[in-house]
């Protein structure tokens, strides 16, 4: 999950890192409010969107006056903010970050991340802040420095300050540095983050380090365990499929291709996907409802994936070992003659009471398309989906 620049810092600020002073607004007039309390002459104004590379696309932008926060902020709200990170359909912006503007000498990308090598927490940083890490890592890869940290001990002081030196930090400001690493690492770990990104991070003129920018993203599996983080969630920030999803409980990432897919088990699921696209097809989703596939549950996926509007076509994939057959049948049944679809429909149980089951897709009445291995469902699904595309053409056409 991720969260806002805003809410990144106020959490850092809670482990040491310095952070500029700011204010939160929903309306230009609030947003000329917050300049006033904070104060000084020159502001900066931040979209606030899940995505980087808002100051190239005008989504940060420096003001002089509140007439002139005004005029910024009424270009911004309600407006979709399209970076290189947002896809073509941006992220709408519905609330910006006031802060007072800060004079700085050197910017500084810090990044913590997971590294699945090591499967240490690994610090990434560079002398070149600014720039994103892609650019840096293609132009100045000489730049960067990576160091791991040993989970038993955590971020070590002279560990910190050697990334610092490695940076050319002035040993006047290595300690601030120090808490600056530290108060991230900790904040990674204590709040099971998955990502910690701070550019840049900035020397200032009057010799302080502080965080412009912040991002961090939080593994959802462990959000139980933080409320407080759980409660940051801003679903205007997510992809609707997929906040609707976790809504209901159900494990489901949009791609897209034109297949919809409902699975019971992730590994089924993937391997789903997989022979989709052998079979010369796109996947429209990733969807793992759960090892009790009751027919509610059944009723909710269809719902659910028939809501993306490029499927054309659902393959239900079930393997029933705890589970039966015979009422994953019953579910998919019921599912479709309260909410019937208008695509079509191809099933493939395999594992207990499948000959129950079975008979019970084929007494039903529907035109479910069945089919007996995975493959078999796939090419099954590939057909149809590539017929119903002819015929929609050609109705087109007429
Ligand atoms: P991003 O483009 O989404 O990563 O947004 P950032 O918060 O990183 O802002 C983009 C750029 O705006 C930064 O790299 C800085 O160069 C600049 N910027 C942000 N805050 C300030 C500030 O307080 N003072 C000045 N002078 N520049 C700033
Ligand atoms: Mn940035």
């Amino acid at each position: 999950m991720d969260i806002h620049e805003y809410q990144a810092k106020e959490i850092l600020a809670k482990f040491g890192v310095t952070v500029p002073q700011g204010g939160l607004a929903y309306s230009p007039e609030q947003a000329a409010y917050r300049a006033r309390e904070l104060g000084g002459d020159r502001w900066i104004v931040k979209a606030q969107v899940h995505a980087g590379g808002r100051g190239k696309a005008g989504g940060v932008k420096l003001c002089n006056s509140e007439h002139e926060i005004q005029d910024a902020t009424n270009e911004m709200f309600g407006q979709k903010l399209v970076t290189h990170q947002t896809g073509p359909e941006g992220k709408g912006i519905y609330r910006v970050y006031v802060e007072a503007a800060v004079e700085f000498d050197r910017e500084i990308y810090l990044g913590f991340v997971l590294d699945r090598q090591s499967q240490r927490v690994m610090i990434v940083a560079s002398s070149e802040g600014g720039m994103e890490i892609e650019e840096i890592s293609a132009q100045r890869p000489d730049s960067i420095v990576r160091s791991t940290v040993e989970p038993a001990v955590g971020l070590q002081e002279f560990q910190a300050r050697e990334i610092s030196f490695a940076l050319g930090i002035p040993s006047s400001l290595t300690q601030q540095m120090v808490r600056t690493l530290q108060g991230c690492y900790r904040a990674f770990r204590e709040l099971d983050a998955t990502m910690v990104e701070i550019n840049p991070l900035v020397v200032t003129s009057d010799s302080r380090i502080l965080a412009l920018d912040a991002k961090m993203a939080f593994d959802g599996n462990a959000l139980f365990r933080h409320p407080h983080v759980a409660e940051l969630r801003d679903k205007s920030q997510e992809d609707p499929r997929e906040a609707r999803a976790a809504d209901r409980g159900l494990a489901y990432i949009g791609l897209t291709g034109n297949i919809g897919c409902i699975v019971n088990g992730a590994g089924l699921a993937m391997a789903t996907m997989d022979t989709i696209k052998l079979a010369g097809g796109e996947p429209a989703n990733f969807l793992d409802i759960g090892g009790g596939a009751t027919p509610e549950r059944v009723a909710k996926a269809f719902r659910l994936v028939m809501s993306d509007e490029n499927v054309q076509a659902i393959l239900v994939n079930i393997f029933a070992g705890i589970n039966r057959c015979d009422w994953v049948a019953e579910g998919v049944v019921q599912a479709l003659k309260a909410n019937p679809v208008d695509v079509p429909v191809i099933v493939r149980l395999a594992g207990t009471n499948v000959e129950e089951g079975q008979k019970i897709l084929a007494k039903s009445g529907l035109p479910i398309i069945r089919a007996n291995s995975l493959m078999e469902a796939a090419e099954r699904a590939v057909t149809a989906w590539q017929n119903d595309r002819k015929q929609n053409t050609k109705m087109r056409a007429v």
